[in-house]
């Protein structure tokens, strides 16, 4: 099957039968809802790209397992070019949508779950791998989304999930049959969930003995009986339901994210890629994470340049362009942002090949790569903040702009830069603010600090891969820790040497 287009995406979203709830009701046309429809709008742009010419060596990758052209973000990565690769078609992404644009998910759930299923089929003789090639041939070839879910509510944190009071709080297998197992249970916060074809779920911590039930991966069609979303609310996600693009600020694109629920699912063998074996739900998780850690080295950059264009426009059209401190934040704003980039093409670039064939990141590098994001999109927000000034949170609404008595005199006072229209002025600072605090601040800001695990996890990745004994090792061999020491040939410093 060739690639989709865009409309043809959106079109086969629409011909599924998702059950999705907003705002307590049930949504029936959720393509056309104006709320969910720019979350949409980004992941078509995913298939878009994917069709023009100029961005095919980015957005599309040779198949190993068909050997055809097939949209990235479904490919198994085969060398780290691919790995650099995937980093660049995310910050393109980025700067087109200036918003999460969901589909990465997906695509580091495929290329986790294939080595590890490689390596369980190994040590434990199961038979997953094959099977999940199968899966992935069958995304590749009907250029479909997938939703990588990882993340389970938890419930009490101090306890694994066997003994929770509830056993939902992580799914788990309630019942082992002939022709598969039925799953319960939910996936919170999960990106790009009602944009997806299918559900690839993953465990979300390391498991041991008496978690068997727990420790289990499959996937579903994102319609299957039993599976529903609950809508996550983004900051001023109402003002897409006014029909006043100006408010919006980018009324075009949007993310995603829902409370995934699984009522009692049946799941096929065939469709299951881990089911008993604790002992590599953490290799899961830790290389799922470690995927999406180098993904943000991709997706925050891109959407930070359009937030640096966005304070530069703003500075032009206030007039304050020369000043020496906007030119000086404008820098400290491109070196955080390119830090974030470059993290993510390093760890890319220092990649290697797993056993199964497929490649995987430096983890050190990917991981630091993201405790960075946990930082620096909020000093280029805050940065951005400086710049764009007060007036992109006081400013009056586009009803008030277009009021005919009221309109003239927003229009006169909020001029800046006198060849600027106030429109133009107004569309750009309510970018800023739609950036840093309203729909894909979700993406941009509180994202970056936990999505693809929260700080202190990805701390927890750095000291575990810092090789600390090395480092120690250097330190001693250039001091000469250890060598035997001869006090008698200790010198006082001669007159000559010290003077
Ligand atoms: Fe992709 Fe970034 Fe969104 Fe994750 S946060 S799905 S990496 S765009
Ligand atoms: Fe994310």
């Amino acid at each position: 099957m060739p690639l989709k287009t865009s409309d043809e995406f959106v079109q086969s979203l629409a011909d599924l039968d998702l059950q999705i709830y907003l705002f307590g009701d049930k949504v029936e046309d959720w393509v056309n809802h104006p709320v969910i429809r720019p979350s949409i709008n980004c992941i078509a742009m995913t298939y878009e790209l994917a069709r023009q010419p100029e961005y095919e060596d980015l957005m599309l990758a040779t198949s190993h397992l068909t050997g055809e052209k097939v949209n990235r973000f479904t490919h198994i990565h085969q060398s780290t070019e691919d790995l650099v690769k995937k980093v660049k078609m995310q910050r393109l992404l980025g700067q087109k949508t200036g918003s999460c644009f969901q589909r990465c998910v997906g695509m580091d759930a495929i290329n986790a779950l294939y080595s590890v299923t490689y390596e369980c089929d190994e040590a434990r003789g199961t038979g997953y791998h094959a099977r999940f090639k199968d899966y992935v041939k069958f995304l590749q070839e009907n250029d479909l989304v997938a939703d990588g879910a990882m993340t389970d509510p938890k419930g009490d944190r101090s306890l694994p999930p066997h003994q929770q009071a509830d056993p939902d709080m992580y799914v788990h297998v309630v019942e082992r049959r002939d022709d598969g197992i039925v799953v319960r249970g939910a996936k919170a916060h999960q990106t790009g969930a009602c944009n997806s074809h299918e559900i690839i779920v993953m465990p979300t911590i390391a498991m041991r003995e008496g978690d068997e039930d727990f420790a289990v991966s499959f996937s579903c069609p994102a319609d299957a009986p039993g599976v529903f979303y609950i809508y996550g609310r983004q900051s001023c996600d109402t003002r897409k339901l006014e029909g006043n693009e100006l408010d919006v600020g980018n009324a075009q694109f949007g993310g995603q994210e829902a409370l995934m629920v699984f009522d009692d699912v049946f799941v096929p063998w065939e469709r299951v890629y881990l089911c008993g074996e604790v002992e590599f739900a953490g290799a899961l998780v830790e290389r799922f994470a470690g995927f999406h850690r180098q993904s943000y080295g991709g997706c925050k950059s891109g959407v930070g340049d359009v937030l640096i264009g966005a304070a530069a426009v703003a500075a032009e059209m206030n007039g304050v362009q020369k000043a020496s401190h906007i030119k000086d934040k404008l820098i400290e704003m491109t070196h955080l942002n390119e830090t974030l980039y470059s993290c993510g093409v390093a760890c890319s670039a220092e990649g290697s090949r797993m056993p199964a064939g497929n490649y995987q990141i430096d983890m050190l590098l990917a991981n630091v790569c993201k405790q960075n994001v946990t930082r620096f999109p909020y000093e280029i927000a805050r940065l951005a903040e400086d710049i764009a000034g007060g007036l992109m949170v006081t400013m009056p609404s586009a009803q008030d702009l277009a009021d005919e008595k009221i309109g003239p005199i927003v229009e006169k006072f909020l001029a800046g830069q006198c060849d600027t229209p106030t429109i133009d002025r107004l569309r750009v600072l309510r970018l800023v603010e739609n950036l840093t605090l309203g729909t894909a601040a979700v993406g941009y800001r509180t994202e970056s600090m936990h999505g693809a695990g929260s700080p202190q996890a990805q701390r927890i990745m750095i000291a575990r891969q810092s090789n600390m004994d090395h480092k120690k090792e250097l330190a001693k061999a250039l001091a000469g820790v250890g060598k035997p020491w001869d006090k008698t040939a200790v010198k006082k410093p001669t007159a000559t040497t010290a003077g």
